[in-house]
């Protein structure tokens, strides 16, 4: 059944626009298909325009088995529930009830909403127009998912008042719970044969076990994580331990707020909450004027030019300051479910503090972030223990066998750049998994070329970030935009976009967007509009989250600008940690680690250049070390294998070439 699916007539056919039978597609399908019936752990890595969505949804829901579905991000679940999956369903004719559920800062706290009318606290006049927005849409909304909204800034100070976290949702106590759109989404979710989750909800309630994926799982029997490469850093974030001193001065003032209003006199409020605030702005203190944005490295008592005394001290008055204010809100817990919260979260800050006054965990890392707020953080090197313990259930040294008939399928375009795709499987602890590799349909030596500037300055160089500006700005002009810079450090963003913006000001040729100038899918709107119905073509300068899971087909975009290769930070806690591990075993840190991690993120944004089979593109690196090193090879033979442009002659050609071929003309040149 599952071949006949993607034969030239069958159901995708009627599912998918412009479906061509693809062996690659096929190839992953029966894959996906073997393991769900037999069981086990499959890992997936699936080129470019293999159509890979399709490849598991067709085997997992012919199957009729109850599975759990795992992205990458908010946006490409929606567009996995909204587009894909109800397409599929409807064309199988399936009776399968499917769910999508997010985390609980996605969607409208109907509590904390009349909260934000009624105390009346909104930071500015846009916000009391966005509120007013969100009250009207909450009379006819649904679900409560906030991406409904259209119009509604990501980045608007109102999110934080209309939705809940953990810390202040008031649960089964509330008395919008019956309504409440966040206790809906999940009883839907377990209710539903299909359920689509992202890696952040995954590994949250993996940690806390707080939004109902611990009930969720044992009942599922095929599991599937899309864009599988982002799981070992999402999963981080999550399976170790945090405090911030936000975090505590929230909960002092939302103590003050209970305490005054429902408990006035009872407790002196003032006094319990200034010594929270004062234990949490001295533990800020301690670190002094480092500078915002600076992680410190935490590999003794104290983080690094921190003196230690003084920072146990301050950690310590967090904790009692803390305790102090448990046993206040102990005498009135009686009075208000917000007390027996508050109670939770001062209880739940106490123990934090007091972790970390202890050694770090075996096999983890600690640091401080700096900002005008500090984060601790503990986090483990990888997620290979909790795949295997708590996913698997494969604890070391059981002496029960794992559970064998759950299917775990992961896959994504980007897995690693060798046959055993170790970069994926060591750090997720699924080296012993069945590998599979499909490889890109698309002509790549025919539609793409590779392109490395020979004297461009080393990328060392503080002239670099300029003389890349420089390169792209002749490149972009030539091609009328149609290009995305990518970088890898912000200081070269902005750099690199200043540059362009100053070269094209008042051009009527090309338009420069720079990320951070205007929230992504406004960016990502008109970059993909192009140069169509007589507007300017566009050249889009953006680093970090633009690197994947950005799709541009045809010819808005047609060259791939990178700065320098994406090595990772070498300064960074994590890094050092994990390249200390290695060579501590034995291993090269920079071939088994730094190298892979480049190669990786290499692909993934060379990745953006062909999305479909009528793509033409180049890419270009400015970055001598691809040709001049020896590890600049293994890179290159990482990529696609694309034609490759030896001079600046080559490349122009190719550039002109581009222009004739494009379905739009840039007649302005
Ligand atoms: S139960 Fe929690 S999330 Fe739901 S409305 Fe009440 S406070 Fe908000």
């Amino acid at each position: 059944m599952v071949r006949e699916a993607f034969a030239p007539e069958g159901v995708l056919s009627r599912a998918a626009d412009h479906f061509l039978p693809r062996q690659e597609q096929t190839d992953m399908a029966m894959a996906v298909a073997r393991t769900i019936e037999d069981g086990g752990v499959l890992v997936v890595e699936a080129g470019t325009g293999v159509g890979k969505t399709f490849s598991y949804l067709v085997p997992a829901l012919l199957s009729g088995e109850r599975m759990l579905l795992s992205t990458a991000t908010k946006t490409l679940q929606d567009q996995l529930f909204g587009r894909d999956l109800p397409r599929l369903v409807q064309a199988l004719g399936l009776p399968v009830r499917t769910a999508l559920l997010k985390g609980r800062g996605s969607y409208l706290c109907l509590h904390r909403m009349e909260l934000a009318r009624s105390e009346a606290t909104l930071p500015d006049r846009t916000s009391v127009r966005a509120l007013a927005k969100v009250e009207q849409w909450a009379q006819v909304t649904r679900t409560g998912d906030l991406a409904e909204l259209e119009g509604l800034d990501e980045r608007s100070p109102l999110i934080p008042l209309v939705t809940s976290t953990r810390d202040n949702c008031l649960g089964s106590q509330c008395p919008k719970f019956k309504a409440c759109h966040v206790n809906l989404a999940r009883r839907e979710a377990l209710a539903a044969d299909v359920v689509v989750v992202n890696h952040h909800l995954f590994f949250a309630d993996l940690a806390v076990r707080e939004s109902g994926m611990a009930e969720l799982l044992p009942s599922v029997r095929v599991v599937i994580f899309d864009e599988a490469h982002q799981l070992n850093e999402t999963g981080v974030q999550f399976l170790g331990a945090q405090l911030t001193t936000g975090q505590v001065l929230d909960f002092g003032r939302d103590m003050l707020a209970a305490g005054l209003q429902l408990a006035r006199g009872l407790v002196d409020w003032q006094l319990v909450v200034s010594k929270v605030e004062k234990a949490a702005r001295d533990l800020r203190l301690v670190v002094g004027k480092t500078w915002p944005g600076a992680k410190l490295r935490w590999t003794g008592a104290a983080p690094e030019n921190v003196d230690g005394q003084a920072w146990s001290q301050a950690l310590d008055d967090v904790h009692q300051a803390c305790e102090q204010a448990m046993a206040a809100l102990d005498t009135v817990s009686e009075l208000a479910p917000d007390f027996v919260r508050l109670h939770e979260r001062a209880a739940e800050f106490a123990s934090r503090a007091e972790r970390f006054t202890r050694a770090c965990a075996p096999g983890s890392v600690r640091w401080v972030d700096v900002g005008t707020q500090l984060r601790l953080v503990e986090s483990p090197l990888d997620i290979a223990e909790a795949v295997q313990s708590r996913m698997l259930n494969r604890k070391a040294g059981a002496e029960e066998a794992p559970e064998q008939s759950r299917a775990w399928i992961f896959t994504s375009a980007t897995l690693g750049d060798d046959p055993k795709l170790r970069w994926f499987t060591e750090p997720c602890g699924l080296t012993d998994a069945d590998i599979l590799r499909v490889g890109s349909p698309f002509d790549y030596a025919r539609q793409a070329s590779v392109y490395v500037p020979r004297h461009i300055a080393r990328p060392a160089d503080p002239a670099h970030s300029a003389q890349v500006a420089e390169l792209a700005g002749q490149a972009v002009q030539r091609l009328g935009g149609r290009t995305m810079v990518l970088t890898t450090t912000l200081r070269a963003l902005r750099t690199i976009g200043e540059a362009l913006q100053l070269r094209f000001e008042g051009s009527q040729g090309v338009e420069v967007l720079v990320q951070g100038q205007l929230p992504k899918r406004r960016l990502m709107e008109r970059f993909r509009q192009g140069d169509s119905e007589g507007r300017p073509g566009c050249v889009l300068v953006a680093s970090a989250s633009f690197w994947e899971g950005v799709d541009v087909p045809g010819d808005a975009l047609q060259m791939v600008i990178i700065d320098k290769l994406p090595f990772p930070p070498p300064g960074d806690p994590l890094v050092e940690a994990r390249s200390q591990r290695l060579e501590a075993s034995g291993r090269s840190p920079f071939n088994d680690y730094f190298v892979p991690e480049a190669a990786v993120a290499l692909k993934q944004g060379a990745g953006r250049l062909i999305r479909r089979e009528s793509d033409c593109g180049i890419l270009v690196v400015c970055d001598t070390r691809l040709t001049s090193m020896g590890y600049g090879r293994r890179l290159m033979a990482a990529l696609p294998a694309m034609r490759q442009l030896q001079s600046e002659d080559e490349f122009r050609a190719a550039l002109d070439e581009l222009t004739r071929t494009s379905t739009t003309d840039p007649s302005w040149t």
